[in-house]
């Protein structure tokens, strides 16, 4: 399912990668091979082991990430695989402020005493080299989901190689598009394909991406003995979405940094983070109550979990108990989408006056 057309660049290769042969009455696309059995003696076997419609997927999100790609079940499917590489009680070091759901996982097998987590501040790469002293694995997010942070991927992986340490990063926000971690030097890239990848809202699906062949097998393996696999129907939707993944951020990530420049500097606004690139950011309003009466108030976007679809989302992320502590109560992430800028701009900014924004205004309500 491969093009012979040596190498593309990385939106051709969205649009071509992982399509039937280029031959009389072949489809176009790939069909969604619904099958849990396949006739013997072949490479496949079994619906847990393989299918002709993950392998489409692989291919074209394996191009963009140049490595080879296994689809999962989900984002945090693809993230177990990756901890379960690590050895009995290794450590693993990771942001402190990474995916609650990264770190509900991590405090889980830590509780077990499967692992021993090390929490970092990602973006302070001394910090990460000292942890990094008899690691088994050092995870990555670039940026950091909420907080925005931003890591050194190329120092922090040189260093990673110098002590041994499997270096893997989620790379669910900034894409292969904006970033490439495997030319960064990570050995693994983690994807939840949920979000930009499929970019749709309408798929749960995972992916890990690497270049070497051992780890390939390792992840095969484990993908196939505990059977995190995705369906075939969601792994032919999160191609179709990846199909047009350049140009849905390149809006998505223009309307993002007019946004930050619309909106920063308003008075309800005590802190606008955003990491320069790509299409999520998180606004700091003064406490809970604003932040809610915020998000209750668009009207235009709309008020949900999760992030990288076409619409404007937000939400407060403090709602969830597992978030981290030291994430701000008031922080509502923002994960903009394709529409035009001029109603985004007017929704958010009606919200943002709605919820008491004005200078002075939150002050009154404590
Ligand atoms: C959503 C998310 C995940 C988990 O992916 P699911 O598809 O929800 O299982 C992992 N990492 C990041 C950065 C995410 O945003």
């Amino acid at each position: 399912m491969t093009n012979d057309l040596g190498d593309l660049h990385p939106d051709t290769l969205a649009v071509t990668a992982g399509r039937p042969a280029n031959e009389p009455d072949q489809p176009l696309n790939p069909p969604v091979v619904l099958a849990s059995t396949y006739i013997a003696g072949g490479d496949v076997e079994y619906g847990r082991y393989g299918n002709p419609t993950w392998t489409a997927f692989e291919d074209a999100l394996g191009g963009l990430e140049g490595g080879r790609c296994l689809a999962f079940a989900s984002g945090v499917a693809a993230t177990a695989a990756a901890f379960d590489l690590v050895p009995p009680g290794g450590r693993i070091v990771v942001p402190r402020h990474s995916y609650q759901g990264t770190l509900a996982q991590l405090r889980h097998l830590e509780e077990r005493g499967a692992v021993t987590v090390v929490p970092v501040d990602i973006a302070d790469t001394e910090e990460v080299r000292t942890a990094l002293d008899g690691a088994a694995m050092v995870w990555i997010e670039n940026p950091t989901n909420p907080a925005l942070e931003v890591a050194d991927v190329d120092a922090i992986a040189e260093a990673a190689r110098g002590n041994g340490v499997l270096v893997v990063a989620d790379n669910t926000f900034a894409t292969p598009i904006l970033r490439r971690p495997l030319d960064q030097g990570a050995d693994i890239v983690v994807h939840s394909a949920t979000k930009a990848i499929s970019g749709h809202s309408d798929v749960v699906m995972g992916a890990v991406v690497t270049r070497d062949d051992d780890l390939h097998r390792q992840l095969l393996t484990r993908r196939s003995l505990q059977g995190a696999i995705p369906s075939p129907l969601d792994a032919y939707l999160a191609l179709r979405g990846l199909r047009t993944l350049p140009l849905r951020l390149e809006r998505g990530q223009q309307n993002a940094q007019e946004l930050v420049r619309r909106l920063g500097g308003h008075p309800a606004i005590r802190d606008l983070r955003y990491p320069g690139f790509g299409t999520i950011l998180s606004i700091v309003l003064a406490d809970a109550d604003t932040a809610d009466a915020f998000v209750a108030a668009v009207r235009l976007c709309r008020h949900a979990t999760s992030l990288g679809g076409v619409e404007t989302t937000l939400e407060r992320r403090r709602r969830w108990s597992g978030e981290a502590p030291t994430i701000p109560e008031g922080l509502v992430r923002v994960s903009v989408g394709v529409e035009n800028i001029e109603d985004l701009d007017r929704d958010l900014l009606g919200a943002l006056e709605a919820a008491g924004g004005g200078a002075g205004g939150t002050d009154a309500r404590s």
